[in-house]
């Protein structure tokens, strides 16, 4: 049996602009299994972000509950969500968000120095394929380079849960693949739960489950046996 890491329930966020009200979330419900690897999968408006902000603790739902390891995120206060952030998730975004003075090894130092856990930095530089980057400045590093050290710096915090949004975004097709090669090695290496979000639906075949949606609305739900390597996504 699979243990259940965090479970959504009826999770619903508005915006009130003006006299009209958005849905960016519309009552979405489902679980991530320990180990899992989801893609949310939805066009560019349909509330991925909103979802996994929230999953993240870096936002607050209008209703509904999100529970970690059994326990209520959604009521926890500023210091506890701070605590949750810092060690048990992993953020990775589209844009790198690198400190542009500090080497690939320091970037990663900065994030571990305020976490309860971390990881050895040579390490997890070497799993995501830096080892001879090391030393180098964000400004010497390509795209797909600066994106392995942001993976990297989000790894060695030794976090339950990986979140990333539009990882492969900025990147051209082949670099994408890299990336995506990546996280999957670190899901297997480190164990970390991970959910990607995309809009580019083929990647949806190399996750164990798919969470597609459409104008702030969970629309299906698809468990994948027999997820498939990035590199043989068929596209
Ligand atoms: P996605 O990540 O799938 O592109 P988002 O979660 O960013 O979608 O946005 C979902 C909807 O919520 C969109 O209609 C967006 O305009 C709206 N939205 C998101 N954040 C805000 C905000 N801070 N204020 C008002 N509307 C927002
Ligand atoms: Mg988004």
């Amino acid at each position: 049996m699979s243990e259940t890491i965090l479970k959504v329930e009826n999770l619903s966020k508005n915006y009130k602009m003006g006299e009209v009200t958005v849905k960016a979330l519309d009552n979405a419900s489902f679980e991530v299994s320990k180990g899992e690897f989801i893609v949310i999968l939805g066009p560019s408006g349909s509330g991925k972000s909103t979802l996994l902000n929230i999953m993240g603790g870096m936002d607050t739902p209008s209703s509904g509950n999100v529970y970690f390891n059994n326990e209520l995120l959604t009521t926890m206060n500023d210091k506890g969500l701070t605590q949750y952030r810092r060690n048990k998730i992993g953020f990775v975004f589209q844009f790198y968000n690198l400190m542009a003075s500090l080497t690939a090894r320091e970037n990663v130092e900065l994030a571990t120095e305020i976490c309860e856990e971390s990881i050895d930095i040579e390490d997890v530089i070497e799993s995501v394929g830096l080892k001879d980057r090391i030393d180098h400045f964000p400004s010497q590093m390509s795209g797909g380079e600066q994106q392995r050290v942001a993976i990297a710096r989000a790894v060695a915090k030794n976090p339950q849960i990986l979140l990333c949004d539009e990882p492969t975004g900025a990147l051209d097709f082949e670099t994408g693949i890299s990336i995506l090669k990546v996280l999957k090695d670190v899901n297997i290496k480190y164990k970390n739960t991970i959910v990607v979000i995309t809009h580019n639906s083929p990647i949806a075949q190399m996750a164990d489950k798919v969470i597609k949606m459409r104008s702030g609305k969970i629309i299906e739900i698809i468990e994948n046996k027999n997820p498939i390597e990035p590199e043989r996504i068929e596209w």
